[in-house]
């Protein structure tokens, strides 16, 4: 008989929780509320005594997880700063870290604006320069953490060189691997030791759910930070487990949809005369164009650009009628956002500019409605 490793990874997912209840057989797995359970007798348990420890929708959604990843355990959070806060929260007072400086705004927040009043000490560097990384840690160091693509630039980090590094100076290295999914992207492959997902954008994928997943390659760490989820309690309730489940049976359908359309709307938003610069790593001119290649099996459905004109920009956002003026990303239906006052508006006005995330500067999730519908609006819009 066939044991589902044997299958592939997309097999796996649509085949996720089909056959978990034995009792009835169900095809789709039972949604358990309970937020308790009867002990068979003192000393004695089912497996299952309260839902904030343990609960067998979370359980079905954190193994598949896990064995998707290609890790020892997955965790299911209530929003992807839960997990983050969660997987910082591994750290002491004293600890430093250093991050990718292109990165999703929240991260930022909560590190410069509540971890640090823990003592935990953050250094932001350009992590597509392994170099710069490596100046960068400090004996006090204790974990590298990346995006890649980079947020909203999308620049591409070497996973296998930060890995090597991390081994190297016994740093944990984290990869939060949003931006991609694991269909196209497997870190742990690279040495990584946690992967982190903002589940409300492509794992979820249909704008309708909010939930964050660490996912850690070792048993040691992944009982580690299942600790510190149950002490502080970010669990993903089981409705939401559930929806999370039904969403990863298509994720990969999905991605392939997205990754085709965003190759489409990525070449003709380079020829328009009113694009004066394009971010996509699956264009030959982006600078991680051959290192995507190497790491990654696709090129995600991430789009950022520049127009000619801070006024054209909010004229885009204003004349949009099928892609939606909405913060997010990763969803079935288009989405765009102006990042310098949005998604990273909590970012210093002096390290945005650094960065490039001006207002000119406009990041398009490519959906996957028809590509020609998409390229329509936005030549529509950009006028
Ligand atoms: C959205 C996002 C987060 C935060 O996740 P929430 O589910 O909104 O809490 C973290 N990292 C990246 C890359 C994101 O895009």
């Amino acid at each position: 008989m066939k044991r589902a490793s044997d299958y592939s990874q997309e097999t796996r997912l649509v085949q996720l929780g089909v056959g978990v209840d034995e009792r009835t057989g169900a095809i789709s797995p039972p949604i358990h509320l309970s937020a308790t359970y009867r002990h068979p007798g003192v000393g004695e348990s089912t497996g299952y005594d309260y839902t904030r420890s343990i609960n067998p929708t979370r359980e079905v959604l954190e193994k598949g997880l896990a064995e998707l990843e290609g890790g020892a355990r997955g965790l299911a959070f209530s929003s992807g700063m839960a997990a983050l806060t969660t997987f910082f929260l591994h750290f002491s007072q004293g600890d430093h870290l250093v991050v990718s400086e292109d990165l999703y705004g929240g991260t930022y927040r909560v590190l410069d604006q509540i971890f640090a009043n823990f003592g935990l000490t953050v250094t932001y560097v350009d992590t597509t320069n392994t170099a710069t990384v490596a100046e960068a840690i400090t004996d006090q160091t204790k974990a590298l953490l990346i995006e890649t693509p980079g947020n909203p630039l999308l620049g591409i980090a070497d996973l296998a060189a930060l890995g090597q590094l991390c081994r190297e100076r016994k740093l944990l290295f984290a990869v939060d691997n949003t931006f991609l999914s694991p269909i196209l992207q497997r870190p742990f492959e690279f040495g990584a030791d946690v992967v982190i997902y903002s589940a409300t954008k492509y794992l979820g994928g249909h704008n309708d759910l909010c939930a964050g997943v660490l996912i850690a390659r070792e048993e040691t760490l992944g009982e580690e930070l299942y600790f510190l989820q149950n002490s502080t309690g970010a669990i993903l309730p089981p409705l939401d487990c559930w929806l999370l489940l039904r969403s990863l049976k298509t994720l990969a359908l999905r991605i392939e949809r997205h990754c085709k359309n965003a190759m489409t709307v990525a070449l003709w938003l380079q020829q328009h005369p009113k694009v004066t610069d394009i971010y996509y790593p699956g264009l030959e001119g982006h600078p991680g164009h051959e290192l995507s290649r190497r790491q990654a099996s696709g090129f995600g459905g991430m789009i950022s650009f520049r127009v000619e004109s801070e006024e054209l920009a909010r004229r885009v956002l204003k004349h949009l009628r099928l892609i939606s003026f909405a913060e997010s990303l990763g969803g079935v239906e288009s989405l765009m956002t102006l990042p310098a006052v949005q998604t990273h508006g909590d970012i210093p006005e002096t390290e945005r500019q650094r960065l490039g995330i001006c207002e000119r500067l406009l990041r398009l999730s490519v959906g996957t409605e028809s590509v020609e519908d998409i390229i329509a609006d936005l030549e529509q819009a950009l006028v």
